[in-house]
């Protein structure tokens, strides 16, 4: 079981009030990850829940039961932290086992839970190594390893990627989806990087100054961004947001346009601009298109293929159907 409700939960340091009093239910078995700007209180929030901070006010309650006031071993929640925080001189079996040597579990179920984690993991080849003879990504599984073998009602990891280079961290990004699958446990996972919570959340929570600004699957946020917030902070490279003349074309404030939703062309189309830097990724290719009279220029994806020229004229079409609408409050219409 791991089903956590946050019932007007609020922190403040002093008279700064970090996170205004919130709720958020996250149900048994379900990957949510706290996504938003440095700064916006992810981590606060996490450790609201873990019980490493005390909160200001509300209730958290884990599986019905009132948590608020539990220390954090009583929670039956498990960390993973960025930083490994490996026993150097101990293997990485005696690292796995430390939680466990700790609450007196007896010897043969210790055995177990660790061959059991080390399966899991890809670590079975590595009982017997110290943290040092280890790759950054094995060490990180080791600091799963430790929190599995605890058994937790839920994971909890704060920016557990954030030390790895690029490439590690997509395949430990995969690891740890993956992992989720097997478990089934509920997992709670905090990151500034909006792929990262693209690509392994059920349900993403975009926070923005300790404020939840949407709740919501993926591709919800993705489609229907409830306001100009999420909709720049969702998608890579960016939705193009414009005001002025275009928007008012449509009777709203702003229109925004993800690029993928441009259609470029040479001769004819929309809107009228000039090629400005290109970007060739193989696979695509990003062009960033200067409208007259528009400030920033807008960004649209076309094929790897697509070749045009810095300087040239070129046509906007957007797909009318995946335009985005929003007020002078900000928020969506409709
Ligand atoms: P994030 O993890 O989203 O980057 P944090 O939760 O670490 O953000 O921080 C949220 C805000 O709370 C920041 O403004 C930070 O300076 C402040 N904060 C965090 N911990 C403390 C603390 N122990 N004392 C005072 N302010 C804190
Ligand atoms: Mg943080």
């Amino acid at each position: 079981m791991g089903r956590i409700t946050l019932d007007k939960v609020s922190k403040a340091f002093g008279d700064v009030e970090v996170i205004p009093p919130l709720d958020l239910t996250i149900d048994d078995g379900e990957f949510v990850v706290f996504v938003g700007p440095s700064g916006c209180g992810k981590s606060t929030l996490l450790r609201l829940i873990a019980g490493l901070e005390d909160v200001s006010g509300g209730q958290i309650r884990i599986d019905g039961e009132d948590a608020t006031m539990a220390p954090p071993a009583k929670r039956g929640l498990a960390m993973v932290f960025q930083s490994y925080a490996l026993y150097p001189h101990m293997s990485v079996r005696k690292n796995i086992a430390f939680p466990m040597k700790m609450a007196g579990i007896p010897k043969e179920e210790q055995d177990r839970r660790i061959e059991s984690a080390a399966k899991a993991l890809n670590l079975t080849d590595y009982l017997d190594r110290r943290p040092g003879q280890l790759s950054g990504g094995q060490r990180q599984r080791v600091a799963i390893g430790r929190a599995i073998v605890r058994e937790p009602a839920a994971f909890l990891f704060d920016e557990p990627l954030s030390n790895l280079d690029a490439a590690l961290r997509v395949g430990m990004r995969l690891e740890i989806s993956e992992l989720h699958k097997r478990l089934d446990t509920t997992m709670i996972y905090v990151t500034h990087d909006q792929v990262e919570a693209m690509t392994m959340a059920d349900k993403i929570v975009v926070l923005r100054a300790g404020v939840i600004e949407q709740v919501g699957s993926p591709l919800e946020l993705y489609r229907t961004p409830r306001n100009l917030f999420v909709a720049g902070f969702i998608g890579s490279p960016k939705m193009n947001l414009l005001g002025g003349a275009i928007s008012a074309k449509y009777g709203v404030a702003t229109i925004g346009i993800r690029p993928e939703h441009l259609n470029i062309d040479a001769k004819e189309g929309a809107w009228k601009g000039t090629v400005g830097v290109s970007e060739h990724l193989g696979s695509d290719t990003f062009f960033h298109v200067a409208l007259e009279g528009v400030d920033e220029p807008l960004t649209v994806r076309a094929g790897g293929e697509v070749q045009m020229t810095y300087g040239d004229t070129v046509y906007l079409t957007p797909d009318e159907k995946h335009l985005h609408r929003f007020g002078a409050d900000g928020l969506r219409i409709a």
